[in-house]
């Protein structure tokens, strides 16, 4: 190990470096004193802050009810935070009426631990969703559905249902859906939840991929092998506060 790094495992057990603000690109997701309450009494995000630049992949973990489905869904705007700033994209979402937030969550693709796909269309009928809501001309639609099937593998399957389909597929089906009208920003939770360590493992790479493309990830996961073997920058949350930010070593 380099003998300038700090070693660190009380938390993921990583050789950790400092992540100094200088390193982060134009940010693309700025979290400043972010606290989300739900009811009168809990507090679910407790003044959180990071920055996250443009194709960076970052993992956030945590404990089960740490807080990581709530950070996603304030990026999503699926929730609002109830004090501090969000900006994605370069929009402070405090800004974004209720009648923007489609505009908003055009530029996010979401994949969630259940896929949410449609079982009474084809694969290729539910990639095309985000498209079709968006206007794009038939012609785009079939050129850019391919493209993404063909991104996460499955060009063979367009013409098949998604229950016919194993999970890892289903969850590829997913991802395609999230990626295909190209957003900066990709957020998923748990995208691996129901999957065994093989298929988690090459979901996460098809994940990396998108990330040196210059697309910015963030993977809300609490499985820790997955998340130390990809190498990413982790924030680690703790009962709502961020008690971590660090990169693992080369
Ligand atoms: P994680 O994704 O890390 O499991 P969550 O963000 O889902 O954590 O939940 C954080 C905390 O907020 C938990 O205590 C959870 O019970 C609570 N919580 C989440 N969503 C709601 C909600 N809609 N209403 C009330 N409490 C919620």
């Amino acid at each position: 190990m380099d003998p300038g790094l700090r070693r660190d495992d009380d938390v993921v057990g990583f050789a950790r470096i400092p992540n100094p603000e200088s390193r982060i690109p134009a940010s693309m997701i700025t979290f400043d004193k972010v606290s989300k309450r739900y009811g009168p009494n809990h507090e679910a995000l407790t003044e959180v802050s990071f920055e996250i630049g443009a194709g960076e992949m970052v993992f956030v973990t945590g404990h089960s009810g740490a807080g990581k489905s709530t950070l996603l869904k304030l990026i999503g705007l699926v929730e609002r935070p109830t004090r501090g700033q969000i900006a994605v994209n370069h929009r402070q979402l405090a800004r974004v009426k209720r009648r923007g937030i489609p505009d908003v969550r055009r530029g996010i693709g979401m994949v969630f631990q259940d896929h949410r796909l449609l079982t009474d269309r084809t694969v290729f009928d539910n990639i095309a969703l985000p498209l079709i809501i968006a206007g794009t001309t038939r012609e785009d639609i079939g050129k850019r559905v391919r493209a993404a099937l063909d991104k996460v593998g499955l060009l063979a399957k367009e013409k098949e249902s998604p229950q016919t389909l194993s999970a890892g597929e289903q969850q590829r089906v997913g991802i395609a859906r999230a990626i295909v009208a190209k957003p900066p920003v990709i957020i998923a939770d748990e995208p691996t939840g129901n999957l065994d360590p093989q298929l988690s493992a090459e979901i996460m790479h098809l994940f990396a991929e998108f990330g040196a493309v210059g697309t910015t990830v963030l993977i809300a996961s609490h499985d820790l092998n997955i998340v130390k073997r990809l190498n990413k920058r982790v924030l680690v949350l703790d009962h709502g506060k961020l008690i971590d930010d660090f990169r693992p070593s080369a």
